[in-house]
């Protein structure tokens, strides 16, 4: 028999539950702080996303009908090995990646995507409003809102919106509707627009006109596509479906990575393995892959708003400030200011390594096209950040010739961003 390369699970096989890692966390997660913001939160989030969000219970159940809508998005999805590459590289490591490529928009966000417009739909909403940095998010929520017969209203940051001419298409496609934020539609977006109709924006900017947008709208509510505490939750599956696949493969990972931009993929991918580490006495290296235009698990933790206009409670989490000007990269994704709260704690804790590499892209760009070359699959700009980590940890497996199992997740396919490949790699 020819050495595995593969695993899937069945449909039958599918998680049935999120696992929640808040009471298994080290100390208590610090609550969100400012009493107008947090007054506001019944109004700015979904009544199940707020249970899950402070919830203390260790499993959550995914709906029936979640599951069902699951597995027509294409769930469970593959594990590899990465066997060209590993020959490529001539590393004696045993790499695995997780496809969250296998996606109806590209990426991994689809999971809290389907799962938010499920439980608005259930709440009676009719639309849903959101922002979006890289373009993955609002897609994600233009196909969800689809699925489940709402309307959806996306702020999309300029600096990115001006480039992805077809990413744009799609949403539309989806029926959604969407504007270059800062947008003239919102009164927090018009001050800078007016200033600067050409403003690059930022992710804090474009979550405040989201927000805002549906708090003047009763029908609509407000989504958020990483960052809290239910939408890692959300992206549990990924890892969940992992833990599983390694079983059929008969391995178990030393190192764990992802890149990471709010959290959601990482959160997703690692947690169910932090888990294990914090319950079962496991060891793994777990790696965040960020770029150094957001280099925000290097900054302060402390509490700090999660957008621009201070709509947000505060949140306890590692941060750049929320209103620093990042510059725009073509793993845009990756360029936001603050880290998810459960996975600053643990990176406080001492649980999480992370990496920043360059704003010029090379290594990273030059990275997944080796990998394209030798696995075949196309990674998102952001998920070449995950990619360019795992192969660095291979090579450093060459040098000291370490057996280690490294898995990483790809959180998105680059099929719509082959523009942004092409600028920085040249061809
Ligand atoms: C949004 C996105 C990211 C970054 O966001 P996280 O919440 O940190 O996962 C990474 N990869 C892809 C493909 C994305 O769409």
């Amino acid at each position: 028999m020819a050495q595995l390369r593969q695993v899937n699970l069945s449909t039958k096989e599918l998680p049935d539950k999120w696992y929640n890692i808040i009471p298994d966390l080290p100390e208590p997660l610090p609550m969100p702080m400012g009493d107008k913001q947090i007054q506001n939160l019944p109004k700015m989030l979904l009544g199940e996303c707020l249970k899950q969000e402070f919830s203390q219970e260790r499993w959550i159940d995914i709906p029936d009908e979640l599951q069902s809508i699951y597995a027509q998005a294409g769930r469970p999805r593959p594990l590899f090995r990465a066997l060209n590459l590993e020959k490529k590289l001539g590393t004696p490591a045993h790499m695995y990646y997780k496809s969250e490529f296998f996606s109806p928009t590209g990426s991994h966000k689809v999971n809290t995507a389907l799962a938010q417009c499920y439980y608005a739909k259930k709440e009676g909403f009719e639309r849903v409003t959101t922002e979006t940095g890289a373009g993955q998010w609002g897609t994600a929520l233009a196909y969800g809102s689809a699925m489940a017969g709402l309307k959806c209203t996306v702020y999309w940051v300029r600096s990115v919106y001006n480039w992805k001419a077809d990413r744009l298409d799609l949403m539309k496609m989806f029926g959604a509707e969407v504007y270059a934020s800062p947008s003239n539609k919102t009164e927090c977006g018009r001050k800078l627009w007016e200033k600067d109709h050409n403003h690059n924006g930022s992710l804090g900017i474009a979550i405040s006109e989201g927000l805002e947008d549906s708090l003047n709208d009763p029908k609509a509510v407000y989504t958020l596509g990483s960052v809290l505490n239910h939408v890692l939750l959300h992206q549990t599956i990924i890892g969940l479906e992992t833990q599983k696949q390694f079983e059929v493969f008969g391995e178990y990972p030393d190192t764990v990575i992802a890149c990471l931009g709010g959290g959601s993929n990482f959160g997703g991918f690692a947690i169910p393995f932090l888990g294990d580490v914090l319950t079962k006495g496991k060891k793994i290296h777990f790696i965040a892959a960020q770029t150094a235009a957001a280099p925000n698990l290097q900054g302060e933790y402390k509490y700090d708003y999660a957008d621009y206009a201070e709509f947000t409670p505060q949140l306890k989490m590692y941060t750049l400030g929320h209103t620093k000007d990042m510059v725009p990269v073509k793993g845009d994704g990756l360029r936001y200011h603050g880290c998810s709260p459960i996975l600053s704690l643990l990176r406080n804790k001492g649980y999480i390594d992370t990496v920043a590499y360059p704003t010029d892209e090379k290594h990273v760009f030059e990275s997944a096209k080796l990998f394209v070359r030798a696995e075949g699959w196309l990674p998102a700009p952001e998920s070449a950040y995950s990619v360019t980590c795992a192969i660095d940890e291979a090579l450093k497996c060459k040098e000291t010739g370490e057996k280690k199992v490294i898995a990483f997740n790809i959180s998105g396919h680059g099929f719509l961003d082959i523009p942004g490949y092409k600028s920085i790699l040249g061809f």
